[in-house]
């Protein structure tokens, strides 16, 4: 018999149910007990969604984040909010979050631990530290009370935790201390927490060890070899977990370890499961994640058997089946979903969704396919009517895309001529000053973009309202004495959804919500098709910009690579072949908008950086095909045209020889939080073109002074000529109050003209 489980389900909920409740506990509309109720509740719901499963997975539900649970499972909480109340909740909210001072008498604030991507998804956890005081204890009641309550409810449990070394691995050291010295007083207490989930009768618990996907240095190795080796139990029997990619160099140590069973992503690495299965004991189980947990297309059920089958005949009942990784990275239920189209909807799928598919796989393995023959047909109808749509394959793109030439990338001239050419034209002083594009979203424009959507404003009115902003924040900006306009962006509400929203090949779900972070999640739009561009998409609203000004007004686009990264993309044609779809529908934006005389455009990148690979032996094949993309979409302009893009970090030290290939005439990075630090890489790397280091932390309301500022660019000047500096912030103003935006652009204004002075 093959067995089935799952990996992790969703924890927000089908209609964001947490995250409501998480922002009424945190502004105190809501009691604790509410909350707990709330989580309660949702839970039982999700073992409820699970329930045709072999195994369900217990203690992947969080309030805010699974690797911080973790580190209060493990007793390692950052000394500056042990003990700030006695209400553990509180506490951890804390530690996630930070407090803000509140006043001299009894609060004091506290510094929320950093946040970082969780591999290669749009996932962030909170970093665990560590320092040479870090003391590890068991502190296990929230995750028994889950498995109890689990119990109660007859689901078969099956906990999940992250393993030692991936927990180590994720961690951040505060000091000197070296992270694996930690190792073994770290594995003593999951060797404590086997025992008392074995008390409690458990018998498999899955052990996540995703870096195991990654390169790893050799005393990561060795680190493994000897926690599974202390670890192993004779009384309860440990799944070792692997996801998001293959193991390559770690498959003979990962198929060597003295564990019960593994489970590789079967979607990344399906090269490699024969070799898995050959190198793996037969005494061993093999989980194959057959059903791909980071995507929302349904599976090919009948390839999917034919595949397995042979697998199935090796293994027999060492045969497990699972989503290729945890189930959080997708949308709950597609159920949900009324307006979809009909066509498209078919060809989806959701958790619950996917949940059903391996059932299904399982049942037909176990009991022969005769069993679903039903299912199978309409799966093959849904998969194959995918496959020949006239929605997802346009044939003018194909052509186009096929005639796309090499030099298709490349300006006219190289950057210095070009730079003398809009020199001339533009005549800007030293320092120029500009923003990144948005301007606060006002409660007005909010509801007026709502009111819009649902009809209930004409687009009349809608147009008059929006035109009214523009003219406001134009005025403010030629008020303040900036350089280079920005319209400001109000019709906007997010930088990809506005844009895929006018695309072809784009659809929009109504509760595909994804956690991002804490209670913050994002809505990725799913690109199921062809990528076209019926009509200009910015046009109307930045020329209109530009003509209540005689200083340039810079177009505002967001890039291919982002409107790639941050979507659910297609899986029948490789990621570079639909970014290069979106840079050519881009490019006639960015051409439309030249030839109604914008002559500055800037194509944000802010996602660049967060499609690179997780193993850095791939990082140049997709820097190659992602800057090529770029460079499509942006270069086409002529000379005198001056391109900007911007990028939302600046840790791009290891990437600068792309960045520079990207050849914009002017980019705009976030570098004020790390004090110009991350400038440092210019000492060393001749960045050719023109920069401007923001200087204004927009993620922070305080209001940074003119000195702050002259002396950020001072730092700047050390490594880059001041005739190729800009002055702007950090990043979109959009989240920002008006009266602190006025505030710190009055600064930054005089910074910059102090800065002439000199
Ligand atoms: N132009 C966008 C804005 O200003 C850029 C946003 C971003 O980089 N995330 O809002
Ligand atoms: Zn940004």
């Amino acid at each position: 018999m093959v067995t089935t489980h799952n990996l992790g389900f969703p924890r927000i909920g089908k209609h964001r149910e947490l995250k409501f409740a998480l922002e009424k506990y945190w502004s105190n509309t809501i009691s604790q007990d509410e909350l707990l109720q709330t989580a309660s509740i949702l839970r039982k719901q999700h073992w409820q969604n699970q329930n045709k499963l072999d195994w369900v997975p217990v203690g992947d539900f969080s309030f805010y984040d699974q690797v911080l649970d973790m580190s209060f499972l493990l007793g390692n909480v950052p000394k500056r909010a042990e003990n700030l109340s006695d209400n553990e909740i509180d506490n951890y909210f804390r530690v996630a979050r930070g407090r803000a001072f509140v006043n001299e008498s009894n609060r004091t604030c506290i510094q929320a631990s950093e946040m970082t991507k969780w591999f290669d998804t749009n996932y962030h956890y909170i970093v665990p530290e560590f320092s040479q005081e870090t003391n590890f204890t068991l502190q296990a009641q929230r995750l028994i009370t889950q498995i109890r309550q689990a119990q109660e409810q007859g689901v078969k449990v099956k906990p999940v935790i992250i393993g030692p070394v991936t927990y180590l691995w994720l961690g951040k050291s505060k000091d000197k201390t070296n992270k694996l010295d930690l190792l073994d007083s770290l594995v003593k207490v999951y060797v404590q927490l086997f025992d008392e989930l074995t008390k409690l009768g458990i018998e498999w618990v899955q052990v996540d060890e995703p870096i195991l996907v990654t390169e790893l240095e050799l005393d990561w190795q060795v680190a493994f070899k000897k926690t599974y080796d202390t670890l192993a139990n004779k009384s309860i029997k440990l799944l070792l977990a692997s996801y998001f990619g293959t193991l390559q160099d770690n498959l003979s140590l990962a198929c060597g370890l003295p564990i019960d069973g593994l489970h590789i992503d079967a979607i990344n690495a399906k090269y490699e499961v024969q070799l898995v299965i050959d190198s793996l004991p037969d005494d061993k189980v093999l989980s194959l994640g057959v059903v791909n947990g980071r995507n929302i297309w349904k599976t090919d059920l009948s390839a999917t058997l034919l595949w397995l089958e042979s697998i199935h005949q090796q293994l027999q009942d060492r045969l497990w089946l699972a989503p290729s990784c945890s189930l959080l990275h997708v949308p709950v239920d597609l159920d949900s979903e009324q307006e979809l189209d009909s066509d498209i909807k078919l060809w989806l799928g959701f958790a619950v969704q996917k949940l059903e598919e391996l059932s299904l796989l399982a049942q037909a393995l176990n009991q022969g396919q005769a069993s679903i023959t039903k299912e199978i047909a309409s799966n093959i109808n849904a998969i194959n009517g995918r496959k020949y749509s006239p929605l997802v394959h346009n044939d003018k793109v194909k052509e186009r895309i096929a005639k796309v030439k090499d030099g298709l990338g490349n300006r006219q001239s190289n950057y210095k001529d070009r730079a003398k050419l809009q020199s001339e034209k533009f005549n800007l002083p030293l320092y120029p000053t500009t923003t990144i594009g948005s301007f606060p979203q006002t409660l007005e424009i909010r509801q007026a973009r709502r009111d819009y959507k649902l009809g209930k404003l004409s687009v009349e009115k809608y147009t008059q309202l929006m035109r009214s902003e523009i003219r406001n924040c134009v005025q403010v900006q030629e008020d303040l004495g900036l350089d280079v306009l920005v319209h400001g962006e109000p019709e906007r509400n997010d930088m990809v959804e506005y844009f895929g929203q006018q695309l072809s090949g784009y659809a929009f779900s109504q509760f595909g919500w994804v956690q991002s972070y804490g209670s913050r999640c994002v809505k990725p739009p799913i690109i199921f098709g062809d990528i076209s561009r019926p009509k200009s998409m910015t046009l109307d609203w930045i020329t209109y910009a530009q003509s209540l000004t005689n200083k340039p007004m810079k177009g505002m686009l967001t890039g291919p690579v982002t409107m790639l990264n941050w979507s659910f993309v297609r899986d029948d044609q490789p990621r570079a072949a639909t970014c290069l779809q979106l840079s050519l529908a881009i490019r006639d934006e960015v051409l439309d908008l030249e030839k109604s005389n914008i002559n500055i455009i800037q194509i944000d990148e802010a996602a660049l950086r967060e499609g690179l690979p997780l193993r850095k032996s791939q990082w140049q094949t997709y820097l190659d095909w992602a800057i090529k993309a770029y460079r499509i979409s942006a270069n086409g302009v002529s000379n005198e045209t001056q391109i900007h893009t911007h990028m939302c970090y600046s840790e791009f030290n290891d990437i600068i020889g792309s960045i520079a290939q990207m050849d914009a005439d002017v980019i705009t990075i976030e570098t004020s939080r790390s004090d110009m630090e991350l400038l440092d890489i210019f000492d060393e790397f001749d960045y050719p073109n023109e920069i401007g280091p923001g200087v204004y932390d927009i993620h922070s309301p305080n209001i940074p002074s003119v000195d702050s500022m002259v002396e950020l660019m001072q730092k700047a000047e050390k490594r880059i000529p001041a005739r190729r500096l800009w002055v702007n912030p950090d990043c979109g103003l959009k989240t920002r109050h008006w009266d602190e935006v006025n505030l710190a652009l009055t600064n930054m204004v005089l910074a910059s003209q102090q800065l002439r002075k000199n």
